[in-house]
């Protein structure tokens, strides 16, 4: 068997990054429209406040009026316009919210106030005006989201304070979830002798919905040559991204790679200098995309964060970079070989970074406490406690 070149992440990286992808949008009403990405800059049509308001529940009377009781004209509710001018030695019963009546330029909270035979007096002084003027927060045609963001619950409400009730969004990708291995068993059925549960295809779909990205479930194989060529080529009728689990390394049952070549695919890499995850396949048939994770559950869920996840996001049109952050690491770390960059899980808190008890590419349990990886260069074998590392946040 021909050995396959190793390529340095980064060099993994620049291919899937160059790889070209196209953006879909679709409208969306508001609330479906919920972490999904914007595919359009928005402007404000209207301005925001959208006319001259009370930030209080009070008086509007005019600044300069020195009358030691208001006459009060009217008394003006949210969403009732004001019939009447202010004039000196008038004033008007005014509500949050309520459009500010002509005349008026401030108004006193009721708390400073009295109130007796339709007169108003002030007690205390008020110091603020109390008014929110008219766009004051935005002004109409004023660019307020931009393409590219994730629309949560802030977004989405502002989406509605300006009156859209749709808003075009970048259509998730159909992203294909492949598990293969004869020893897989779903959760909830039981075990029998030599069978492991499947926590790659819930990983992955998980991992795909947090992005926004909707998971299709395509089964599981068996490790069959010919039945792993069958599900590739079907599957990537329906999908534009497929992912499959294991059977990538050197085991006489792995039969991905070559069964990726026979369902038509050009392989662009077979081999990652990366610890967990070397023997990631990298794969494309036209438009459509192929990865090949091996199925070591870590290798499996790093490897999506670090390679997968930034071409799902440019599939949405995402416009965030992962976030790397600089940590204090808590104790020195060590390891015995420094041929490839390595991902470690850690705990991050406060600036520092705790590496985690860590037994290799199966041990799930420490990825569940870890919240970030620490990302180990090429030749670094020790990292003395105090360093500085950069961790990527999950
Ligand atoms: P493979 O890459 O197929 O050689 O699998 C490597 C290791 O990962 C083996 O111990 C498999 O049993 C395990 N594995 C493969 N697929 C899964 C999966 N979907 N869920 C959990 N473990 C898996
Ligand atoms: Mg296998």
């Amino acid at each position: 068997m021909s050995e396959k070149p190793l390529i340095s992440v980064e060099a993994a990286e620049k291919i899937i990054a160059a790889f070209p992808v196209t953006v879909l949008s679709e409208t969306m009403p508001l609330l479906a429209a919920q972490n999904r990405i914007l595919a359009s800059d928005i402007h404000s049509p209207l301005a925001i406040p959208e006319f001259d308001k009370s930030a209080m529940d009070g008086y509007a009377y005019i600044s300069e009026d020195q009358s030691p009781a208001f006459e009060i004209i009217e008394t003006i509710a949210a969403g009732t316009p004001p019939r009447l001018a202010v004039s000196p030695g008038y004033c008007a019963k005014i509500m949050t919210g309520a459009m500010l009546p002509s005349g008026a330029n401030r108004v006193v909270k009721r708390e400073c106030t009295s109130e007796e035979n339709g007169f108003m007096k002030i007690n205390c002084e008020d110091r603020n005006r109390n008014i929110r003027y008219k766009g004051e927060d935005l002004q109409a045609g004023q660019a307020v989201l931009e393409k590219g963001g994730m629309l949560q619950a802030a977004q989405i409400a502002l989406l509605a304070s300006l009156g859209f009730a749709e808003v075009p969004t970048a259509r998730p990708p159909r992203v294909g979830i492949i598990t293969t291995g004869s020893e897989l068993v779903e959760p909830g059925k039981p075990l029998g002798p030599g069978q492991i549960y499947n926590s790659n295809y819930y990983s992955l779909a998980a991992q795909l919905c947090a992005l926004g990205a909707g998971p299709l479930a395509m089964g599981r194989v068996a490790d069959n040559a010919q039945a792993t060529v069958e599900a590739i080529d079907s599957c990537l009728d329906n999908c534009q991204v497929l992912i499959l689990s294991g059977g990538v390394s050197a085991g006489d049952f792995d039969y991905v790679p070559a069964a990726m070549k026979k369902a038509g695919l050009i392989l662009h890499f077979e081999k990652i200098a990366v610890q967990p995850g070397m023997p990631t396949v990298f794969g494309s048939r036209g438009e459509k995309i192929v990865f090949g994770l091996p199925g070591n559950p870590v290798s499996t869920f790093v490897i999506f964060e670090i390679f997968i996840k930034p071409l799902i996001r440019r599939l949405l049109g995402h416009n965030e970079q992962p976030l790397v952050i600089p940590a204090l690491l808590t104790a020195a770390y060590s390891r015995s070989n420094g041929a490839r960059t390595s991902f470690v899980p850690v705990r991050y808190f406060q600036g520092r970074a705790t590496v985690l008890a860590y037994h290799g590419s199966a041990h799930l349990h420490s990825l569940s406490q870890a919240n970030a990886l620490m990302q180990v260069a090429v030749g670094q074998l020790n990292i003395p406690a105090g360093s500085t590392v950069d961790v990527r946040y999950l």
